[in-house]
């Protein structure tokens, strides 16, 4: 990439081949509690090469790829994604949150696991290209979105165990309804302390794909015992790491009454979600204003099982994620007894006014306009 030769991403040079036939819609509640099935017409691939630099973007028709069998993301995962969400503003513009964060996250990921480095900027340009191009799957109302999952992988042919500079970047799109079940409004975590998901030095802080396998047979047995999902702990001390696949909030009500809106610090354990820094942000922004006649403080600390386990000022448990927004946690199932709370009014304020943000029903500076005009590309 020292080369002179090497081209970043450029989203001028992109390429469609519009798809002859296009699927029908689902209803918006088909997309309830069936997340991340059905995906949209198109989809975006750009290959990296090693001395050329990024190649031509290419947009074509949702499908199957075709790749060497020794590739290395087969072999050794060298692959990275991202999650965010493009929602229809009142006034139908479709809008991103945040995705800076994302692409700056990306960039940091796929430098952990050794895959080539990418103009941010000219991503989320083509983000917008394809969510623009795709409009017509942004599903309109609230609780609604149309799911981004741009991913990188490692694409050297070859079983040698070495960095993959060849790589490919593609980008699909799938819309999204509510998280939660019709039954159903919060979630249940089993702390478990035999498996754990991330470690110092390790890889947690980062959105790669060989950090979710591992949990995949913990979620089994905490699903067996009636849980949902993982509560992840670590160290001696048994201090909370995060929640499935969000970040953990503990909400403790103090003596004089303050809130204090809890998570652990990003000590390199910790996915810096973007939901997460949003509502550290609003709660320090919005310490008066979000539960009005409530004063809210953040707090970045970590938190031990024991504490949650016995202490009195705790009042709420959520998650943090771009899938679900605010999950409220109602039961923590630790050595065979369980923590229980009530959804709570924090939880409540906060995914209301995170979301009325992501709608584009309020200017806020964090709900960024997905415009962009592409010549000769319209499908709708
Ligand atoms: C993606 C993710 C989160 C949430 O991050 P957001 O940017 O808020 O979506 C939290 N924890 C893990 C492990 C994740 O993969």
């Amino acid at each position: 990439m020292a080369s002179s030769q090497w081209s970043d991403l450029d989203p001028s040079k992109v390429t469609i081949t519009p798809a002859t036939t296009l699927k029908p819609l689902p209803k918006p509640e088909d997309l309830d509690n069936a997340w991340g099935k059905v995906f949209t017409d198109h989809m975006l691939l750009c290959e990296h090469d090693p001395v050329a630099g990024w190649g031509a973007p290419r947009i074509v028709p949702y499908g199957p790829l075709s790749l060497d069998p020794a590739s290395a993301c087969f072999q050794y995962a060298p692959t990275a994604f991202e999650g965010t969400k493009a929602f229809l503003s009142p006034s139908g513009t479709p809008r991103l949150f945040r995705p800076d964060m994302n692409m700056a996250r990306l960039a940091r990921s796929c430098a952990r696991v050794a895959l080539p480095p990418f103009d941010g900027a000219a991503l989320l340009e083509l983000i917008k290209i394809m969510v623009s191009l795709e409009r017509r799957w942004i599903p309109a109302g609230k609780g609604y979105s149309l799911y981004v999952r741009p991913t990188m992988m490692g694409t050297r042919v070859g079983l040698g165990v070495a960095a993959s500079e060849t790589a490919l970047l593609y980008i699909i799109l799938c819309p999204t309804g509510k998280y939660f079940p019709k039954d159903r409004t919060t979630t249940s975590l089993l702390a478990s302390n035999d498996t754990i998901r991330s470690w110092p030095g390790g890889t947690g802080g980062h959105k790669l794909a060989l950090n979710y396998s591992p949990c995949f047979a913990p979620q089994r047995i905490a699903a067996s015992k009636g849980y949902e999902q993982n509560l992840w702990l670590l160290g001696d001390d048994q201090h909370v790491t995060e929640a499935g696949q969000m970040n953990f909030f503990a909400v403790f009500k103090k003596p004089d009454g303050v809130l204090e809106v809890t998570t652990n610090p990003l000590d390199g354990t910790i996915l810096p979600g973007v939901t997460r820094d949003s509502v550290l942000k609003l709660v320090e922004a919005e310490s008066k204003s979000l539960l009005p006649g409530t004063v809210l403080r953040a707090v970045e600390r970590t938190i031990t099982i024991k504490e949650l386990v016995e202490s009195s000022e705790l009042v709420e448990m959520f998650g943090a994620g771009t899938a679900a927004v605010i999950a409220p946690i109602s039961r923590v199932g630790y050595d065979g007894k369980d923590v229980l709370r009530e959804e709570g009014v924090v939880s409540r304020a906060l995914w209301k006014r995170i979301t009325e943000i992501q709608m584009g029903e309020v200017e806020h500076p964090w709900s960024v306009q997905c415009e962009t005009t592409v010549p000769g590309l319209s499908i709708s």
